[in-house]
């Protein structure tokens, strides 16, 4: 049942793990070796005296290249000893990257673990992705400063999801993104506040009921909100029936 999912983070600023990784859930799967945590840092791959790892935009331009040498050298030793590179993905987090969606975290979750390439300043040399093959993905499409905030946020949905890291096996079945539906509104006690009152029909003990008008909700929201994912939803409805 418990898996030792293993993940590598290649990153300038290891001191910035496991951060958030450490608290809740996650920091408990940590502990119960459910996952572990290692940071590689490009600049022990750095001879010179001031231990650089970047170096200027050829073609000019403004800010600085994190370089293919050194990333390469902090790859090669994250994947020293891996004997299927298949089973542990690299994955370099970058604003151009495919969007990050919960079925690709679902594949994530069932390989033995990840190698994570954080970025800073203008990013990577583009040789890395040539040579390895990496996987580019997004967390937005918006630019962050660097990919430790992402490689966290990518961790911590993919851990979530191992065997025995949630307390309850079924909390990840029905949550937004499952089959394309964002999740049902949730209610807890008190029953009324400030006017509101809980939905009757999660109220009836009618199971089959509350099931009905959590799917019915789901779609609407689904259909409002998000009708990229509406149109996925109806797709792989029509297929399945
Ligand atoms: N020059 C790059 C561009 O325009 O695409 C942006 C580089 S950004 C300032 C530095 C690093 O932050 C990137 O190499 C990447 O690792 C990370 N990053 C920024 N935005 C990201 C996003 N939306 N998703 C994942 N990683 C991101």
């Amino acid at each position: 049942m418990k898996k030792n999912f293993k993940v590598k983070v290649i990153t300038i600023f290891p001191e910035s793990f496991p951060g958030f990784l450490k608290i809740g859930v996650i920091g408990k799967a940590l502990k119960n070796k459910i996952w572990s945590l290692k940071t590689i840092n490009p600049r022990d791959f750095s001879k010179g005296a001031h231990k650089s790892v970047d170096d200027t935009t050829a073609g000019g331009g403004p800010g600085m290249i994190l370089k293919a040498d050194i990333l390469g050298k902090a790859i090669n030793s994250a994947y020293k000893n891996v004997k299927d590179r298949k089973k542990i993905p690299l994955i370099y987090l970058s604003p151009r990257g495919k969007p990050l969606t919960q079925n690709k975290i679902n594949q994530l979750s069932k390989k033995d673990g990840m190698i994570l390439l954080c970025g800073r300043y203008e990013g990577v040399d583009e040789r890395i992705s040539e040579h390895y093959k990496v996987d580019e993905y997004s967390i937005g499409d918006f630019v962050l400063a660097g990919g430790e905030i992402a490689a966290q946020a990518l961790i911590e949905s993919t851990v979530r999801l191992l065997p025995g890291a949630l307390g309850h096996k079924d909390s990840s079945k029905e949550e937004s993104f499952n089959n394309y539906l964002l999740e049902f509104p949730q209610y807890t006690r008190p029953k009324v506040w400030n006017n509101l009152e809980i939905p009757e029909v999660l109220l009836s003990g009618d199971h089959k009921k509350i099931a009905l008008w959590r799917t019915d909700m789901a779609e609407k929201l689904t259909k409002k909100i998000r009708p990229d994912l509406w149109k996925k939803y109806k797709k792989n409805k029509t297929i399945k029936e």
